[in-house]
């Protein structure tokens, strides 16, 4: 049994036991969405993940310092170095300006993760809002001799760096393969080799997100604005740096380099990367057209859905897979959360109300210790989650008569399962379900006063109350079995 946290880190590829560098205080470092559309649920998957992370370094008692960032340029079409700023083709397109485009799916970003129930970061900084500092380490990068300028642009030069550093460390990429792999590509004679990576590119006339710099008009690299901004809020060096697997490389391993050129230094202690979720076996992704947006998942608006799921049971869905094992997704695992996640739920709501005894058969620093156990493995999910399940078997039991239970132990079972569902797991009793509940009680009591002002044949109340709901887009249909409604 782990009594303390381990976590397995990408880049040494082992389980070590949590040390932050400046206890009890964390660094906590997650590469946010490129917000030129709507976030799909593969990338909420990630997100929730190190939700779970975030929570549970507080649950610990760490005083974490969560930073996210918004990119909100200098992200090319294909992670390249050449092609469209993401950002700007979306503007382009759609005919907005591309600030517009950020705000439109920040908002949408930020919109889904409160209904995903995350926390949201300390800070959550953008690259455009840190064009200054990222030129700053672009001459610091350039004076160490670890970059060239060439028409315009700036290039990291990593046959250089790879001569005292280990670029594909993180990755595990060979970096002879690398060179002898990519050394013909066409359209890529501004650079010494094919492997170096922008830090910074010089605008050609038609891009639109541009700014000043030493070298003339142009946008920093995809890769700068992250090892910018965790050295800006967290230092030269932070204890945790997450991500989706596969910004491992080249994003993750370039953010690498450009911290040990600038300074010396690996800046990250424990990488961690979360997996992705598949449909059928491939990555959700935009580009292969198998995403699904939650708001499709919400209303069950989809092709490949047979019905809509409330955000816990999505959430609860993610978090039965461990955060480094793939998770497909399917209408019958997604019935299957479902189940599960109302069987905890009805399995919570009858705590307070358990009949209690002298004597107790359960103890919940027991539960306590074996769910502190499975997240201190690596923040193991599916086990805390089957860990539960044993409890909700033992709460029935004692609601049948079949156990017993204390005041003391069901007071304490009671806060035990509120901290480990609500603020560690982060679920919430569904949302929809009890709105729903809570709309049709409300109905019910404006449709029967309707019903006694029609029978005392008081037309103008009854119209009213119609016309008001109307209004508020809710129609009212009279029949001979009484009055319904709908909203339309
Ligand atoms: P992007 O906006 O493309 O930079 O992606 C935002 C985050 O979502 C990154 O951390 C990606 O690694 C992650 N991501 C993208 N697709 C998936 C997926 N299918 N499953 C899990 N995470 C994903
Ligand atoms: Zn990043």
């Amino acid at each position: 049994m782990e009594t303390s946290l381990h976590i397995y880190n990408t880049l040494t590829r082992k389980k070590e036991e949590f040390k932050p560098l400046n206890d009890p205080f964390v660094g906590l470092y997650v590469c946010g969405p490129t917000v030129y559309s709507n976030v799909h649920l593969g990338n909420c998957r990630t997100f929730i993940s190190f939700d779970l992370v975030n929570r549970y370094l507080r649950y610990l008692g760490y005083k974490v310092r969560y930073v996210r960032n918004i990119t909100d340029a200098g992200h090319l079409e294909n992670d390249s170095d050449e092609g469209e700023d993401k950002i700007s083709k979306k503007a382009r397109v759609e005919q907005l300006e591309p600030m517009q485009i950020v705000q439109t799916y920040t908002i949408d970003f930020h919109d889904k993760m409160r209904d995903f129930n995350t926390l949201a970061p300390d800070i959550e900084p953008t690259a455009t809002g840190h064009i200054v500092e990222q030129i700053d380490i672009i001459k610091t990068i350039l004076d160490n001799g670890l970059a060239y300028e060439s028409n315009g642009s700036i290039y990291f030069d990593v046959k250089k760096y790879a001569e005292t550093d280990n670029y594909g460390e993180l990755s595990g990429r060979n970096i002879d393969e690398l060179f002898s792999g990519t050394r013909d590509l066409d359209g890529q004679d501004e650079k010494r080799n094919a492997t170096d990576f922008a830090l910074w590119k010089k605008a050609s006339p038609s891009h639109i997100m541009r700014w000043n710099s030493p070298w003339g008009i142009g946008f920093p690299g995809w890769h700068l604005e992250c090892s910018v901004m965790s050295t800006k809020y967290l230092g030269e060096q932070f204890d945790i740096h997450g991500g989706g697997m596969d910004l491992k490389f080249p994003h993750h391993e370039c953010e690498i380099a450009q911290n040990k050129a600038a300074n010396g230094k690996h800046a990250v202690q424990y990488w961690m990367h979360a997996n992705m979720l598949t449909f059928e076996g491939k990555k959700m992704s935009k580009s292969l057209d198998n995403s699904i947006l939650p708001d499709e998942l919400f209303t069950g608006n989809h092709k490949l859905l047979n019905k809509g799921y409330d955000p816990m049971v999505v959430r609860f869905f993610m978090l039965q897979a461990h955060y480094a094992s793939t998770l497909d997704f399917s209408n019958e695992a997604l019935e299957a959360a479902e189940k599960g996640f109302q069987r905890l739920m009805a399995g919570m709501s009858i705590v307070d109300a358990l009949p209690v005894s002298e004597s107790s058969d359960i103890e919940t620093s027991a539960f306590r210790q074996k769910i502190e156990a499975a997240m201190n493995d690596d923040f193991n999910s599916p086990m805390v989650i089957s860990h539960l399940f044993e409890v909700v078997k033992n709460i029935n039991s004692i609601a049948e008569g079949r156990m017993k239970i204390s005041d003391s132990e069901k007071e304490a079972l009671s806060v035990f399962l509120k901290q480990i569902v609500f603020d560690v797991l982060g679920l919430k009793m569904a949302q929809e379900s009890s709105n729903n509940d809570f709309m049709d009680g409300l109905m019910n009591i404006i449709l029967d006063v309707r019903t006694r002002a029609r029978a005392n044949k008081d037309w103008g109340t009854s119209d009213a109350i119609r016309d008001q709901l109307a209004a508020m887009n809710i129609v009212v249909k009279d029949s001979k079995d009484g009055a319904s409604w709908q909203v339309q």
